[in-house]
């Protein structure tokens, strides 16, 4: 099994130039005190995207992500950004899905579909992101929503294509309010995930591939989050704006 352990840091719309540089700068210099089993991913806002690449090219552990793309490769789609332009910037990772994408955007599974292919055609990796909100984990009907996420927006992919997929469970509910899923309920989710993709695909491909848990992942939780056999690491919001916090976080990973 060669499973990538990972931490993506999700900056959203904050920072402006010269702070996005300083947070960049801090977390490379951290990382290269770093063994480098922990994949670190960077996700800037699309301004800084270009900078703060050219920036970690000398560590092959540190990556950057974009946060969305489009679905067209070009065109009179003002304001949006193309998986090819993504592409020929040398991105790695575009984040697809994300709760906040779905809710204020209204990008619903079959967009998110078109995205998924878009990005992969192009060569990038995704982050994907699922995850259910309060009133579907009250119901105790998350393990279906989820699936239904998948199966609308990752399932048309070949095996092949497949693997450029990682996985971010992410509840909707934890998501920037200081509500973590336990780890017994992120396990349970994370197991539930592996096993969709292996009953889709193969065993092979579950067992390598890499699921994040985000939702108010920080420095206290995030160890007993990790330890999880199916938690690989952690997609991370607000603590990713400060880089002790989010080192910290990749630290618990890695030990
Ligand atoms: C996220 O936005 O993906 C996220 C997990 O945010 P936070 O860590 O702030 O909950």
């Amino acid at each position: 099994m060669s499973r990538q352990l990972m931490v993506a840091g999700n900056w959203k719309m904050n920072k402006n130039l010269i702070e996005a540089f300083t947070l960049a700068s801090e977390v490379i210099s951290k990382a290269k005190k770093l063994s480098g089993a922990v994949e670190i991913v960077l996700a800037p806002p699309t301004p800084y995207l270009h900078t703060i690449n050219s920036m970690t090219k000398d560590l092959s552990y540190v990556k950057v992500a974009a946060q969305n793309c489009h679905f067209e490769q070009n065109g009179a789609f003002t304001g949006e950004v193309s998986a090819e332009m993504l592409n020929s910037m040398q991105l790695a990772y575009v984040i697809i899905g994300h709760s906040e994408r779905r809710k204020f955007f209204g990008e619903h599974n079959n967009i998110l579909s078109r995205k998924v292919s878009a990005a992969i055609n192009e060569g990038l990796k995704v982050i994907f992101c699922c995850g259910e909100p309060l009133d579907i984990r009250e119901a105790n009907t998350q393990q279906g929503f989820v699936q239904k996420q998948l199966e609308e927006s990752l399932f048309h992919l070949s095996v092949e294509q497949m693997e450029k997929v990682v996985l971010a469970y992410e509840p909707v509910w934890a998501i920037g309010t200081g509500k973590t899923a336990t780890p017994a309920q992120a396990q349970s989710m994370h197991y539930f995930l592996r096993n969709l993709i292996r009953a889709k695909y193969t065993d092979k491909l579950a067992d390598n591939c890499t699921i994040l848990y985000g939702g108010s992942c920080n420095p206290s939780n995030a160890a007993s989050l990790f330890e999880n056999v199916d938690v690989d690491g952690g997609l991370v919001g607000g603590a990713s704006l400060q880089s002790d916090k989010f080192i910290q976080i990749v630290n618990a990973l890695s030990n």
